[in-house]
């Protein structure tokens, strides 16, 4: 390991917590439950530890966030899951933003209709995801598992146009076997309405064990673009029109990247996991983890969450995150600005 960035025992702890990025990412999946039944995505399938953190502790938390990192806070809510379930939702925008944190809402765009987006920009929402994976709308619905959700996003365009907030918006799309050819189209549509779009790779899908090799597995391979020239030409348009100056989220550097994760999904791309931008997830349940495939650090139920960050778990989670060999899909996905080191 570098000792270097080796983490010790309170020495200095909150430049480990962040030691590269001025920006403090907090996900908070409050709520885990979700109406669509995704292809790529099986949080769908979870059935258990949907709200059991009552709003109090949400919002002692927060202030706990605020205590320990003062500024340059972002409040990443949703994700993995319909935040706009859950009622504890407006509560904890507000307290957000009485607290100063910028707020960022990822969402399928399914459940914000007019009065619902014009209460989460009043709330203090400075911007909104959307996930979109297709240009047609029937195969959207048809990925998502739900009839008409395509027309929901259709709907939200309209809306955010109308009360001229288009700023607010943009969208995200994972790369995958099914939308390969959708991928030019719906980035040229989006940029002529005037958004920005980004783009992840296709991982093992949210909530589905852990299993080597997932790619092949006769029940993801259809998701999996995989070693094929097309795809490589893909990307490589992707990479033209954002250098001619299209909306395009990631770095050239990251879409590079894709094309070697497709081409060798098993060899990592980055010398080290970047923590850095991954921030804290704080789950449904309450359970608190920096890495959010592993080590859980304990609850924000039980324990206050600066006494989990002083906690001897803590730094020997950051250490093994350090040291960790995976190329998971965080190496791969999260906006990482250092060069991949395959090139
Ligand atoms: S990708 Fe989003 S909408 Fe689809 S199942 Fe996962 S959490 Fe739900
Ligand atoms: S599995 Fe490894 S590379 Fe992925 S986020 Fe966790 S520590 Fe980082």
């Amino acid at each position: 390991m570098n000792q270097s960035i080796k983490a010790k025992k309170h020495s200095g702890l909150i430049k480990y917590l962040f030691p590269y990025q001025k920006k403090k990412r907090i996900n908070l999946l409050f709520e885990q439950r979700c109406l669509f039944k995704c292809k790529h995505c099986h949080i769908w399938k979870k059935e258990d530890n949907f709200n059991v953190v009552p709003l109090k502790i949400w919002l002692n938390f927060l202030d706990d966030v605020k205590n320990l990192f003062k500024k340059n806070i972002e409040i990443n809510l949703g994700g993995e899951g319909m935040v706009l379930l859950d009622e504890k939702i407006f509560p904890i925008i507000s307290k957000s933003k009485n607290l100063g944190f910028y707020i960022l809402l990822n969402s399928n765009g399914y459940l914000i209709n007019k009065l619902i987006l014009n209460k989460l920009l009043e709330s203090g929402v400075d911007k909104i995801s959307i996930s979109l994976d297709f240009l047609s709308g029937n195969k959207h619905d048809k990925q998502k598992g739900i009839d008409g959700c395509f027309n929901h996003i259709i709907n939200l365009i309209k809306n955010i146009e109308t009360i001229n907030q288009k700023s607010k918006l943009f969208f995200n799309c994972v790369i995958m076997k099914q939308n390969l050819e959708e991928i030019i189209p719906l980035t040229k549509w989006i940029n002529s309405l005037g958004f920005t779009i980004g783009f992840q790779a296709i991982a093992q899908p949210f909530n589905s064990p852990d299993e080597q090799n997932w790619f092949n597995k006769d029940k993801f391979k259809f998701l999996w673009p995989g070693n094929d020239l097309r795809t490589y030409e893909i990307i490589d348009k992707l990479i033209t029109l954002k250098k001619k100056g299209h909306k395009i989220g990631n770095d050239i550097s990251q879409l590079e990247s894709y094309k070697f994760y497709f081409k060798k999904p098993n060899i990592r791309l980055l010398d080290r996991c970047n923590v850095d931008e991954v921030g804290f997830h704080i789950y449904a349940d309450g359970i608190v983890k920096r890495c959010q495939f592993k080590y859980s650090l304990g609850t924000i139920k039980d324990n206050k969450f600066g006494e989990l960050l002083k906690s001897n778990e803590y730094i020997t989670t950051l250490n093994s995150m350090y040291s960790c060999s995976e190329n998971c899909m965080q190496m791969v996905n999260c906006s990482f600005k250092n060069k991949p080191k395959i090139y």
